[in-house]
């Protein structure tokens, strides 16, 4: 039956058209996500250099201070009065509580750098992971776009010369069927039921599918033309 044909012809036309518009959306959406996860990554990245900043600064001011320490002890030998001596010996003492806070500070911040380069160099691996398999999805859907126009014009190609078969009269019926079912006109009927709407199919009428007749069958129910397939068949 050649409306089997052009209805399977149809609907992988429509499933090719659906694709035309679904690819291009996969594909942004494809890109958007892969674009946030190397932001996060970046922004971790620049987190970890801002550690690293600040712990250069700590151990910059490390240095200074050490350097003050040392000048005001020198100054130790050049006091000439014991009030003099005093306030140098409170100075030192400032000094060196300040000295010990600055360390503390570096200790901290060197753990804080040791966690974030542990946790930056599985994200790192990861990273490298997800855009292996961005880039291999990406090269799959570019060339499925590629090929849809072609694809298309084949089907439409296919389309055209099966209803060159198809007598006025009943492609007129399958259109106008077609355009009233979302595309679906033709489906097959088992066991007295209607495989596009799963109503049952009086028994007359179907005996008359059985019958192989030449004349257009609908459900009575969804008004599709319905023709009898043997299901069993496909198990074989
Ligand atoms: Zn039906």
């Amino acid at each position: 039956m050649h409306l089997i044909a052009l209805q399977k012809i149809d609907t992988e036309t429509q499933k090719v058209l659906q694709s035309r518009k679904d690819l291009p959306l996969r594909l942004a959406r494809l890109d958007t996500d892969f674009a946030a996860v190397r932001e996060a990554l970046e922004e971790e990245r620049n987190r970890l250099e801002a550690k690293n900043q600040t712990h250069r600064e700590l151990e910059e001011a490390l240095k200074k201070g050490m350097e003050q320490l040392r000048k005001t002890r020198d100054r130790i030998h050049e006091v000439k009065s014991n009030k003099e001596y005093q306030a140098v010996l409170k100075e030192i003492e400032t000094l060196e509580q300040k000295h010990g806070i600055v360390e503390d500070k570096i200790i901290t911040i060197l753990e804080e750098i040791d966690t974030m380069k542990t946790s930056l160099a599985i994200r790192e691996g990861e990273f490298q992971a997800s855009g292996r398999r961005y880039e291999e999805e990406r090269e799959k859907l570019e060339k499925r776009i590629g090929s849809i126009e072609s694809q298309l014009q084949e089907r439409q190609r296919q389309g055209e010369s099966m209803r060159e078969k198809i007598p006025k009269n009943v492609l007129k019926r399958y259109d106008m069927t077609k355009n009233v079912n979302q595309g679906l006109a033709v489906v097959s009927a088992w066991k007295e039921t209607c495989d596009g709407c799963h109503m049952s199919i009086p028994p007359q009428l179907y005996n008359e599918l059985l019958e192989d007749t030449e004349e257009l069958i609908m459900c009575p129910n969804c008004r599709r033309i319905i023709y009898w397939y043997d299901q069993n068949k496909e198990s074989v």
